[in-house]
């Protein structure tokens, strides 16, 4: 009896031994291989490459490192824990929550984020206040998910009429498109989640908030020895905690819900009198460079800043144009708080998207289409056209394009593109609102800083006229 027993635990121990160290494993290949989600909330591309929060955190852990990160996407949470199993990846970062069956599982890091899971309904439906009010109203989740664990717990311990669909996509967005049709009356969502997505689904709201307050964390392949990586990683969250920097990424990332402001048409004409008349002869310099109407320019730089050459915003863009550091690299601006170098570098940024558009794209459509560019990217902009094409619009025409934007937010749409999720909603409003103060500049009647020149014969003509003039400078 000895000796089989003895043999075992030589075997389990050969076998933990012969686990690599993942460390080590991470260090010798130079990368570390990550897996996430395709989501607003996770990972996603912008006009200037991949973003997101679980991004941006495993980026800071790949730079301490001193390697390079690969991020790999899943189409649901049960490929995520499938691919940690079978140890193809060193962690998953995909906005888990801790959980009892999980964490028997799966080694995990320090928790780096607290979240609310909530019940969410559709205003003018019935609106439980809590779990016994929910009864038998059908709750969706997603499959594997840490709501589905907690909804199974909760059945055995008093709720046993409680009734749930567990959908397989990766993304609470389909919970809330289930909810927003009507087909089923609540899901279970993340708070993170629900605020960043709830301006896509007005009428959704939440309910009541589940329970208590969760933590997020990275879970670890069970495949390679993962005790020094674990420390690594804990220590490393634990020093970004403490110098601000997950404050910082929180804020930047989940922090809003719809990144563009919208100020009403009273607030811009204010600001017209009062601001722009300063850098109003430098915008109408730069327009006449790159020859631009620059009541253009100037909406633009309106959207951007408020005409605010120092406006800094929490994701690092800066400047009158509110360019990125990559945008202003390309464009060759040296300094984006220079009004001047902020205005010629959106300018140029412009022209060269208007170029690249097809040729067969007729104003003022092409400059509506590049701003929406401008906003989310050559490549999401592409995508939403070929959307357009595929559902019978007009890829030519903005007001086609504009209807599909949105549905690079929806998971079902933005699966079947080539550059995934995106803002969408947002580069509708970016464009809507620089259209708006757009015409009110080329329709109002902007006094001139410099004194008034001699009478001309232009000078009696119609006040009309006379602003058609000034567009065409
Ligand atoms: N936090 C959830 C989980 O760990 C995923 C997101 C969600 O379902 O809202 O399963």
């Amino acid at each position: 009896m000895r000796l089989p027993v003895l043999l075992l635990v030589l075997c389990a121990c050969l076998s933990a031994c012969a686990r690599k160290d993942a460390l080590d494993d991470v260090m010798a290949r130079g990368k570390l291989v990550v897996i996430s989600r395709n989501s607003p909330t996770t990972y996603y591309m912008e006009k200037d490459g991949p973003t997101g929060f679980e991004y941006a955190l495993a980026g800071q852990l790949a730079e301490e490192l001193g390697v390079e990160l690969e991020m790999r996407t899943a189409f649901s949470l049960t490929e995520i824990f499938e691919k940690l199993q079978r140890g193809e990846v060193d962690f998953a970062a995909a906005g888990l929550t801790l959980t009892g069956q999980r964490e028997a599982r799966f080694p995990h890091s320090a928790p780096y984020y607290e979240l609310m899971p909530q019940v969410v309904y559709k205003t003018g439906q019935f609106r439980p206040r809590n779990l016994g009010q929910v009864g038998d109203m059908e709750i969706a989740v997603l499959a594997d998910s840490s709501h589905a664990e907690s909804l199974r717990a909760l059945r055995e311990t008093g709720f046993p009429a409680l009734r749930w669909q567990e959908l397989p996509g990766a993304d609470s967005m389909d919970l809330l498109e289930q909810v927003d049709t009507g087909e089923i009356p609540l899901a279970i969502i993340d708070s993170n989640e629900f605020r960043v997505q709830q301006s896509l689904y007005p009428r959704l709201k939440v309910a009541f908030d589940l329970g208590s307050e969760q933590d997020m964390v990275w879970y670890l392949s069970p495949a390679a020895d993962s005790a020094r990586l674990l420390d690594h990683i804990d220590a490393f969250i634990t020093r970004m905690r403490e110098n601000g920097t997950l404050d910082r990424l929180r804020e930047e990332h989940f922090g809003h819900s719809d990144g563009v402001s919208r100020v009403g048409s009273h607030t811009f004409t204010r600001n017209m009198r009062s601001k722009l008349p300063e850098h109003e002869p430098l915008i109408r310099q730069v327009a006449r460079e790159y020859q631009m109407d620059w009541h253009l320019l100037a909406a633009v730089a309106y959207q951007e800043s408020h005409w605010n050459p120092r406006a800094v915003s929490p994701t690092g863009v800066r400047g009158m144009m509110m360019l990125t550091l990559p945008t202003a690299k390309e464009m060759g601006v040296q300094n984006r708080l220079h009004p001047g170098d902020s205005l010629r570098g959106g300018a140029r940024y412009l022209k060269n998207i208007k170029r690249r558009l097809p040729a067969r794209i007729q104003e003022p459509d092409r400059t509506w289409l590049a701003l929406a560019a401008y906003n989310i990217g050559m490549g999401h902009l592409e995508d939403a056209r070929v959307l357009t094409q595929r559902h019978g619009g007009d890829a030519d025409l903005w007001q086609d394009v504009m209807e599909h934007l949105p549905l690079l937010q929806k998971p079902g749409h933005y699966r079947n593109t080539r550059y995934g999720f995106a803002r969408g909603q947002e580069a509708v409003t970016y464009v809507q609102n620089i259209r708006h103060y757009y015409s009110i500049l080329q329709w109002q009647d902007i006094p001139d800083s410099k004194p008034p020149p001699p009478l001309k014969v232009d000078d009696y003509l119609p006040q009309r006229v006379r602003n058609l003039q000034l567009r065409a400078l």
